[in-house]
């Protein structure tokens, strides 16, 4: 650079700095012709507050750039213990969910057989209320039930007092970054409602058992950067998955163990004999362990124990043949996993669930290690940081508390089998639905979709067009998490607790709400103690910094440095407030993006049992599971999965289906964000098109070739999708793409 050319770039950069924190640069005039007609002095206004992302449940503090007041650009925000700064392609894609051409501009109302058409936010509140009011007077207890698909944060957290305050329990929550049996593994044998948080800052050896654990799962952009920090340290992270297709963890493991589709959980559970044999398996491990010895039942009866019956079903000659890995293989996997210094199994999916039992077989493997608990990689889940409103309000009031049920098989068809088991007449009067993910692909055929079609008022709160719109008889867009006062406690990969906390950063571009006011100002209209309390969505939000700041732990987010110090203090039992007044925490939070706890609680004491294994774990878990059905016998402890169909030359036979959810297409949705199909390939861009991976055998053996249109069909149904023919999906199985696209879904979803 010559000098006259370097004192201008040192000019230029000390004008920009000058400006920049008078809070504006001087960017030059515009000439790009999208800006004509707008104010036009010259001058670029930028701001760079914080936020929170919107993309999925994990809770990542985001910095936002908005020029002009438009959002320009996005990224992670450095303080953050869940994001560490990063930020995942589906959280890059919020701006393009945000600007949405589809984004619906304001309440709409169906009228039957009119279409949509658009009403004030006091019409449709008077028409929700009327309609609660109205079952009020009856009697009976409010009908009334909520879907959300948004994690611990300000939505539940209303949501969860509004439906205490008017009686109703119905209130679900779809896991949509975790396995939906989840819950019911958890509840089946931990004994816990929760399931568990992975701890991958611990763990030196994770074992995959064809978990999507670089590909969306848990916590995204949490699980990146532990893996990445693993990869780092001096005795680095070891990778060992299990699966049947070459997916993004196969891809990036240190060794791809791949067996016949669907015998993961038979090569699970021969791992866990081969634990058991070799002695691998701690003392300490065996004696929390409930179930494994034989026992004997109140008539005198004989019966097997769990490490009998493994060793029976489960030799490593049997296992072998299933699973098509040698035995050389399953011994040395086990052997490794046994001797690790803190190894890990993990066996959650996104798309076809793993099952209670295969998940059950994975917690066998940690439990064996003595990897459940306190300070181990599998560590039962802290309580809420967060306050509960009603508690908070009216602490002495009955209430009923609302379970907040997890949905099984993640879809609202669960909750209405479950419920008409139970004996209840599913539909409600009122049914609030948080957007279209939370109705898992249902199609206007379905029994369930005809059950919620006699609902006599369905409220969607979705942002843009989607299948719950179809649904509704009234639309209330929400805002974003960019245009509100907004936390959400994140769901970590290590053993902490954290709480995104941000102010609104720009004002909402469409005529939208904050679910939780909707909820707040149906409360005022049915005069419940909680609008008294919280009139406002702001209000809710200073109770919970109140209730942070009142913990006396943890700290506003300020970095790696200031975490690890709080970590070293709170371990050796001290603890100093970084700010001491109210304002000054108010200020640290606002100005680091959220809360953390370095060292979260425990949900579990050192010495509890820490799985119950067979018939006896089963009747306790069946007590508490309304919605999961699950059966009596101790051979469904050892699931055998049927394994993949053999196809002829002339197509017959059939297939087995793999279902898989590509990293970006988490949590529905995904047909607003044109640059997350661009990750899917040509065959979907410019509108979403449904695609199925099979190996270039089988295409070949029925005369398929790449970019073909075929038609997929099962008991379910039959859909269209393009052929992709690869070496990397097993012979006899077809993996078909989850999560891309649901009903409605805008332009960019019509072929
Ligand atoms: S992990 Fe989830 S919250 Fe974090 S950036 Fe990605 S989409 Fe957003």
């Amino acid at each position: 650079m010559k000098r006259r050319g370097f004192l201008k770039f040192l000019g230029g950069t000390a004008i920009g700095v000058t400006l920049g924190e008078a809070g504006f640069f001087a960017l030059g005039p515009r000439s790009d012709p999208a800006f004509a007609g707008q104010r036009h002095d010259g001058l670029l206004h930028e701001r760079t507050p914080l936020s929170i992302c919107g993309g999925c449940p994990a809770g990542c503090s985001v910095r936002l750039r908005i020029v002009d007041g438009r959002v320009v650009g996005i990224r992670g925000n450095p303080a953050c213990p869940i994001s560490a700064g990063g930020l995942c392609a589906r959280g890059a894609s919020e701006v393009e969910a945000f600007y949405d051409p589809d984004r619906l501009l304001g309440p709409v109302a169906r009228d039957d057989g009119t279409g949509l058409r658009r009403v004030s936010w006091d019409e449709a509140q008077k028409t929700i209320a009327g309609a609660l009011e109205k079952a009020r007077s009856a009697g009976a207890p409010v009908r009334v039930a909520t879907i959300l698909a948004s994690g611990r944060g300000l939505t539940r957290c209303v949501a969860e007092a509004f439906h205490a305050e008017v009686g109703s329990p119905h209130l679900y929550q779809v896991d949509l970054l975790r396995d939906p049996a989840a819950r019911a593994a958890a509840a089946l044998g931990l004994g816990s409602e929760e399931p568990p948080t992975y701890d991958l800052s611990r763990a030196s050896l994770v074992l995959s058992v064809d978990s999507p654990l670089l590909e969306g799962w848990l916590s995204p952009c949490h699980v990146s950067a532990l893996f990445g920090a693993g990869r780092r340290r001096k005795e680095p992270l070891e990778l060992i998955h299990i699966g049947s297709r070459m997916s993004a963890t196969a891809m990036r493991a240190d060794r791809w163990i791949r067996c016949r589709p669907g015998t993961e959980t038979t090569l699970a559970l021969g791992i866990a004999r081969v634990l058991l044999r070799e002695g691998l398996a701690s003392d300490r491990a065996l004696a929390r362990i409930e179930g494994l010895e034989d026992w004997t039942d109140a008539e005198g009866k004989e019966h097997p124990g769990f490490a009998r019956s493994l060793a029976m079903a489960y030799s490593t000659q049997t296992v072998a043949r299933e699973t098509g890995v040698p035995v050389v293989t399953i011994l040395d996997v086990a052997r490794r996993f046994g001797r690790a210094r803190a190894p890990l199994a993990v066996g959650e999916r996104l798309a076809g669930s793993a099952g209670v039992f295969g998940l059950a077989a994975v917690s066998l493997l940690n439990a064996l290690v003595d990897q459940i608990g306190p300070s181990r990689t599998v560590v039962p889940r802290a309580p809420s940081a967060l306050v509960r409103l009603t508690e908070a309000a009216v602490p002495s009031a009955p209430l009923v508390r609302p379970p907040t049920v997890a949905l099984p098989g993640a879809t609202i068809a669960s909750v209405l089998a479950g419920l008409q088991r139970e004996g209840e007449e599913p539909p409600f009067d009122v049914l609030f639905l948080e957007d279209g993910s939370v109705l898992g692909g249902l199609e206007p055929g379905d029994e369930a979709w005809k059950m919620l079609a006699r609902i006599p008022l369905i409220v969607s709160f979705a942002r843009s067009l989607d299948a719950s719109v179809e649904l509704a008889h009234l639309v209330l867009p929400s805002t974003t998490p960019y245009e509100q006062v907004s936390f959400v406690e994140a769901e970590p990969a290590a053993a902490i607790q954290a709480v995104a906390m941000a102010r609104k950063a720009i004002d909402p571009i469409v005529d939208g709400r904050p679910i939780g006011q909707v909820y707040l100002d149906l409360a005022k209209a049915l005069s419940l103690p909680l609008a008294k309390h919280y009139p406002t969505v702001e209000k809710v939000y200073d109770a919970q910094l109140e209730r942070l700041q009142g913990l006396r732990r943890g700290t506003p987010y300020a970095g790696a440095f200031r975490h690890h110090w709080v970590e070293e203090q709170e371990r050796a039992g001290w603890w100093s407030p970084q700010a001491a007044t109210p304002e000054a925490f108010r200020r640290a939070v606002h100005e680091g993006g959220g809360w953390v706890d370095p060292v979260a609680p425990s949900g579990m004491s050192e010495s509890a049992p820490v799985l119950a294994l067979g018939r006896r774990a089963g009747a306790k878990a069946r007590a508490s599971s309304r919605l999961y059905p699950l059966p009596a016998n101790d051979d469904a402890w050892m699931p055998r999965d049927e394994l993949a169909g053999q196809v002829t030359g002339d197509g017959a036979g059939a297939f087995r289906l793999l279902p898989f959810t590509p990293s970006g297409f988490v949590g529905y949705g995904t047909p607003n964000r044109p640059s997350l199909l661009e990750y899917a390939g040509p065959a979907v861009l410019g509108a979403y098109r449904p695609w199925v991976e099979m190996n270039e055998h089988d295409g070949q053996m029925l005369g398929l070739e790449e970019g073909d249109e075929v038609r997929l069909i099962s008991e379910h149904g039959t859909a269209p999708a393009v052929v992709r023919l690869t070496k990397l999906v097993a012979e006899g199985t077809v993996a078909v793409p989850w999560g891309g696209c649901t009903r409605g879904g805008g332009r960019y979803a019509k072929g």
